[in-house]
């Protein structure tokens, strides 16, 4: 089956009760047992529930997997995970520009409990090498990379890390099982907050841990639990039935929207390029892009996510982008309808200026998740709020 095809049909049940096509809600918190302890799969909501069921056998279907385990968001997904393998003393390297919120986790939180945390180039085999040689636990990629879609080549990584028995964890946030798959790839587990392209209408958050690994997915002893599902249901983070069945009503559609939103991203990436305004434009289907050829080695498209460096200084471009009228200023990305951030202010803004420009995130520098409209409609919206600065 391909990909389609496996995301209209893999997990979705018609219902036998009433012949209704779309699998129901089951908003139940409990379940009803025969005798006393004996059910057989489900008995209390915060472990199990039928729509966590179908939407982790359509995600781990859609990633070539087999085990998929749901959370409540993209972040409760990556505790989750922590709290099931790693333990205090235990070290973990992450991509030098690694998604905000995974790093304030590990800095924040985490190191309160003894876990190390380190940042590196991994496009850099030197730099990694050394890394790996501290026997980390685990390691943590992304690419492409939030808000400059830096590409990494993810079998390279992958490849050494294994010589070095290091875990590997791919976050495919920004470019959705639909144009990348690192199990593929030999990363050991993926990470999504579903919340962005695979529920794709900025309506929902979640999370999912998808992997074939033992350390998370083998069953736990006298258990009908595997190690992960055991954390979600000792800890209590667990998503809500109808959240994962607006996810899964959201992945149907996921082939039609990523060709949709490459496309216009394309479109705007080529306007942008060409625009006097702009300095530099982010994205790895430009084959300006420093890193194309990994890209198009790796992925079967390059995503509907571009960051665009004007040449315009921070009130400029603050006043830019509060002239947009289809685009919309907020956080977050991956929907049917464009959105703009500006690091500068917003993501990164806690990143002092001096260090935020080092790593050229400039004041100038906007990140447009292009959406589904009509691609003239977001290029002249482009276009009237450039013209508004002199
Ligand atoms: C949004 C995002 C997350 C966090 O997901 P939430 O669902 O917001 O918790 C993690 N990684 C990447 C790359 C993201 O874009």
């Amino acid at each position: 089956m391909k990909f389609s095809t496996k995301a209209i049909h893999i997990g979705s049940e018609s219902d036998p009760n009433n012949g209704a096509v779309i699998s129901p809600v089951y908003l139940t918190s409990t379940y009803r047992q025969k005798y006393p302890g004996k059910f057989d799969k489900y008995d209390y909501a915060r472990g199990f529930n039928p729509n966590f069921t179908y939407l982790e056998q359509n995600l781990a279907s859609l990633e070539g997997a087999h085990n998929a385990v749901v959370f409540p968001s993209g972040m409760g997904a990556l505790t989750a995970l922590i709290l099931c393998i790693l333990k205090s003393g235990d070290k973990v390297i992450g991509i030098d520009d690694l998604y905000g919120g995974t790093y304030r986790l590990f800095m924040r939180i985490f190191q309160n409990y003894n876990i190390g945390f380190e940042q590196f180039d991994m496009t850099n085999t030197k730099t990694l090498e050394k890394a790996l040689s501290k026997k980390p636990k685990l390691l943590i990629l992304e690419s492409p990379t939030n808000p400059l879609l830096k590409i990494t080549d993810i079998k390279k990584v992958t490849t050494l890390a294994k010589e070095y028995g290091v875990l590997t964890l791919v976050d495919n946030t920004f470019a959705s099982p639909y144009f990348q798959k690192p199990l593929k790839l030999g990363a050991d587990i993926v990470l999504h907050s579903t919340t962005k392209y695979i529920s794709g209408h900025s309506d929902i958050l979640g999370g999912v841990i998808i992997s074939d690994h033992p350390d998370l997915m083998d069953k736990i002893p006298n258990s009908h639990m595997n190690k992960l599902e055991y954390i979600r249901n000792a800890s209590g983070i667990n998503p809500d039935p109808f959240a994962c069945w607006l996810i899964q009503r959201g992945v149907k559609t996921m082939a039609v929207r990523m060709e949709k939103h490459q496309e216009n991203a394309m479109a705007v990436a080529n306007y942008l390029y060409k625009h006097p305004k702009v300095k530099k434009v982010y994205y790895p289907g430009l084959p300006s892009h420093e890193n194309h050829n990994i890209a198009r080695k790796q992925m079967t498209g390059f995503s509907g996510i571009v960051s665009v460096e004007f040449n315009l200084s921070y009130e400029e471009t603050k006043k830019m982008i509060t002239s947009f009228k289809v685009i919309t200023l907020a956080e977050s990305l991956g929907a049917i309808e464009s959105l703009v951030d500006h690091p500068a202010s917003m993501t990164h803004g806690a990143i002092p200026k001096e260090e935020r420009e080092k790593i050229g995130l400039t004041d100038g520098l906007v990140r447009l998740s292009v959406g589904i409209e009509d691609p003239e409609d977001i290029i002249a919206d482009l276009q009237q709020a450039l013209d508004k600065i002199t």
